[in-house]
């Protein structure tokens, strides 16, 4: 039996805790439910898979390699440090994975138009290339906020046909983008599909978004027995939504030996409240029709990485915490920053500043463990799009 039950709602219950399911209003339910029947038709159905794994592999450029660190690993003189290279996916990131799988089940429901929200605007791009690719209207909806601290990402989704929407109600950033795509999905389900871009949101987007971010791990494992002969010690991501994270994790949780662990962004500090880590800082609460563990002050919610900015987190997460498969820490701004320019320098690559949180941990981690053992670490996207954040950062406050 697997450590990880679930209801058919996708109710995940810890004991007396119970994370996931599905709170919304009648109408917005009425949509859900038929995104889950045609998610569970098709998700085992071999055509669909045949179709999305031609274009995992000749659109998205899978497999990616699973890199062994070599130079980052003798510098740090512990473990073995290998890197999920998904920053070398088309668009540099994970985030395809997902909006491929969903483009396709939006097709075979026959949606005639697209729509997702975006916080830094990564998403956002990754919806708008699927529906480019597949002759799919689509509209984002981003908080305003966000639609001027992100210009250059609202310009590529223009570029690539979609619509930007600027969501102008209360913080105007991500939590406000989620509530107006939602209410779209409501009032325009007949023809609308909602693109939903992490494993958070109502049931079963949790669901679905693992399954088509599993392909990670699988891989992962695959390649790790393939150069090592055997499983890893560790499997580490950072975690916003927490999609890369279940992406990697999930194929190897009943694999007890494997010790799993999430990253969160510290921000400016945990004990300064200004981070979005709310699986280290937070409690058993709810948030856009789901329940998860939430941070305290979300209005405080901050991190380097404007990909990690969300004061709740998936539901699998919460329950894997809750009943201890796996550990949840954070990493602050300023060790990300260091991680980010050290595995530039010593390997060549320039990870996202999302990454960076995940590479910041090994680095931490790598020296207190033996030779001989491993660590995965999924790197999430690539850092092109955070060379201007971090130049402007160093001018302030060189290394
Ligand atoms: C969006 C993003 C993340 C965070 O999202 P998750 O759903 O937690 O994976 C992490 N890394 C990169 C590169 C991203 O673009």
């Amino acid at each position: 039996m697997s450590v990880v039950q679930i209801t058919d709602k996708g109710v995940f219950q810890a004991g007396e805790l119970v994370f996931g399911g599905s709170q919304v209003p009648e109408m917005l339910q009425a949509a859900l439910d038929k995104v889950a029947d045609a998610f569970r038709r098709y998700q085992h159905d071999p055509e669909f898979n045949d179709e999305l794994n031609y274009y995992l592999r000749q659109y998205v450029g899978r497999e990616n390699p699973l890199y062994y660190a070599q130079n980052l690993s003798e510098k740090l003189g512990g473990a073995k440090i290998y890197l999920k290279r998904e920053d070398l996916n088309h668009t540099g990131a994970h985030k395809i994975n997902n909006t491929l799988g969903q483009v396709l089940l939006a097709k075979r429901m026959g949606a005639k138009r697209v729509i997702a929200e975006t916080g830094a605007g990564q998403h956002g791009v990754a919806t708008a290339t699927v529906c480019a690719m597949f002759n799919l209207p689509c509209t984002i909806y981003m908080g305003e906020v966000d639609t001027k601290r992100q210009a250059l990402n609202v310009f590529r989704m223009e570029l690539l046909g979609a619509k930007v929407v600027a969501a102008t109600s209360g913080n105007r950033t991500l939590k406000e983008a989620v509530d107006e795509a939602l209410m779209d999905f409501a009032q325009n389900s007949e023809d609308t599909f909602y693109l939903l871009g992490s494993a958070v949101g109502p049931h079963p987007y949790p669901l679905m978004v693992r399954h088509f971010q599993s392909v990670i791990g699988r891989e992962a494992k695959a390649q790790i027995l393939e150069q090592e002969g055997r499983l890893p010690d560790y499997v580490t991501a950072c975690v916003g939504g927490g999609s890369n994270a279940i992406g990697l994790f999930y194929p190897f949780v009943d694999d007890l030996s494997v010790k799993i662990v999430g990253v969160e962004p510290g921000g400016q500090g945990i004990e300064t409240g200004h981070h979005a880590a709310p699986l280290t800082a937070g409690h058993p609460g709810a948030i856009h029709g789901f329940a998860c563990y939430v941070m305290e002050n979300s209005e405080n919610c901050h991190s380097i990485a404007a990909g990690l900015d969300y004061p709740g987190v998936g539901p699998e997460h919460s329950y894997y915490k809750a009943i201890g498969r796996a550990e949840y820490l954070a990493v602050d701004d300023k060790e990300a920053l260091h991680a980010f320019l050290e595995l530039s320098r010593v390997e060549g690559i320039i990870p996202a500043l999302e990454s960076s949180h995940a590479v910041a941990y090994a680095m931490k981690l790598a020296p207190t463990l033996q030779r001989t053992q491993i660590i995965i670490v999924n790197l999430s996207g690539r850092g092109d799009k955070d060379v201007a954040q971090v130049a402007e950062m160093l001018e302030d406050n060189p290394e």
